[in-house]
């Protein structure tokens, strides 16, 4: 999202919240130096034949920020809006967020600056294919595995497999995960990142006492996307109460509780939540400061900011985006005593079943849906117990906490390497 004057831009959101956890760690100043630059940054012109004859160059970026715990592992954005400082600090927070979970990967991230709803079907795939063809040498199943992000789906992840195949004279579907099921995806990626804000909801609400089976518990969920649509939808069966969702073209209200499922066919059937009749039309702004049990912003970075922080009355935040909260907002939301399972941690879902599909597709065997959500369970519980502990211990917000889990893990991983 564009950065305006009143938050720090996503990347200097990364980097204040890893100076306090470095602060509370009394950390080395070489781990914080080599976390503070990214490993390598890769700037790339796309010239693409458009529909009526022309051509446009756009710019891509890959950003490998880490890759101390494994090969780097993160999504791919097209935006108007991306530019080099978000995809650094989301390929920062890869690495956070893969270190949270414990898994073998580092973080990266990457993004074209398009307006894809602007372009074609077959612009789109002229341009996947010119970036997967610039990348070719940074891509690979052991270097370096992206997945999808905003405006990015299967499809484009598609369209990234038979490119990269093509180019290499193989088949390698293990080069990036989120792939349709036909050519080599899992059960329950889709809805992998919304499962997995669903399953940190429940237990933050355990944490806190909070029995939604016993007592209403009312949500409101900011983005309609993969996430957030998945997100809303499980939390509903879990039994939770959607009074608010909101997307790029507005947002919808009803103290009773949406029917979930009506709108997510909806969104679905229609690409967004424009004209969805189901609940009181409002703004975005006011279902950010709903006084509700559980928020979850789950659209785009920097929402809550240093101009609206003061607003916010939910109990919980749960973040199923990255970034939402800028760090200059931080103080504020902490002061009020909300409970935030931060990005790294709330989003993890996605992160996990992808490595899951990478798992998959590097020994040829799949996993039936259960199976999937099954391993993935234990993994995002045993993430959060440690951040939980976490905070207890250095008595700091779950954010800082989740830095600190991440940090310590990388720090162990940077040492063993030897060297520096
Ligand atoms: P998506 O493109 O499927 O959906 C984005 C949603 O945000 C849409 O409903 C869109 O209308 C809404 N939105 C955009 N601008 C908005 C605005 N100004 N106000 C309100 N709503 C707005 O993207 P997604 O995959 O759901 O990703 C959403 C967030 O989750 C991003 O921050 C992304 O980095 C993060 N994330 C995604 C995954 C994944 O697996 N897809 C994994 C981890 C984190």
């Amino acid at each position: 999202m564009a950065n305006t004057s009143q938050n720090l831009s996503p990347f200097a959101s990364f980097m204040a919240r890893l100076n306090v956890a470095a602060e509370v760690l009394n950390l080395e100043q070489r781990f914080l130096d080599i976390l503070s630059m990214p490993e390598k940054t890769h700037i790339v012109s796309l010239p693409v034949k458009m529909d009526d004859g022309s051509v446009k160059v756009y710019e891509g970026y890959r950003v490998i920020h880490s890759t101390v715990m494994g090969p780097s592992k993160g999504g791919i954005r097209y935006a108007d809006y991306v530019d080099l400082d978000e995809v650094k600090a989301l390929a920062a927070w890869m690495t956070l967020k893969c270190a949270v979970v414990g898994l073998p990967y580092g973080g990266a991230k990457g993004g074209i600056t398009i307006n894809p709803k602007g372009m074609s079907v077959g612009e789109l795939e002229r341009i996947t294919r010119a970036y997967t063809r610039a990348l070719k040498d940074v891509f690979g199943v052991d270097t370096d595995i992206p997945a999808p992000d905003m405006n990015t789906s299967k499809r484009e992840m598609a369209w990234i497999a038979n490119e990269y195949s093509r180019i290499k004279g193989a088949i390698i579907p293990g080069v990036i995960t989120g792939k349709p099921l036909e050519l080599g995806g899992s059960k329950g990626r889709t809805q992998a990142t919304g499962f997995g804000v669903m399953v940190s909801c429940m237990l933050a609400l355990k944490k806190l006492g909070i029995d939604p089976k016993q007592e209403t518990v009312t949500c409101a969920v900011h983005g309609f996307g993969n996430v957030g649509s998945w997100a809303a939808k499980l939390m509903a069966e879990q039994g939770l109460k959607i009074v608010a969702i909101g997307d790029h073209t507005g947002a919808y209200y009803d103290e009773n509780g949406l029917d979930i499922p009506a709108a997510f066919e909806y969104a679905a059937a229609n690409k967004s939540l424009a004209g969805f009749t189901g609940g009181k039309a409002f703004t975005n702004e006011e279902l950010l400061a709903l006084e509700v049990d559980v928020l979850s912003p789950s659209a785009l970075e920097n929402c809550i900011t240093l101009k609206n922080a003061k607003d916010i009355k939910a109990r919980i935040i749960v973040e199923g985006a990255n970034g939402p909260v800028a760090a200059e907002a931080d103080a504020i939301l902490n002061e009020k005593g909300i409970f935030i399972v931060p990005d790294v941690l709330a989003n993890a879902g996605g992160v996990t079943v992808s490595y899951l599909e990478w798992c998959q597709n590097r020994f040829g065997y799949y996993y039936s849906e259960e199976e999937v959500l099954k391993m993935t369970v234990p993994m995002l519980e045993n993430a959060f117990e440690r951040v939980y502990e976490a905070h207890k211990k250095h008595n700091t917000p779950m954010r800082i906490a989740a830095y600190i889990v991440a940090v310590e893990r990388l720090s162990i991983g940077i040492t063993m390497q030897g060297e520096y």
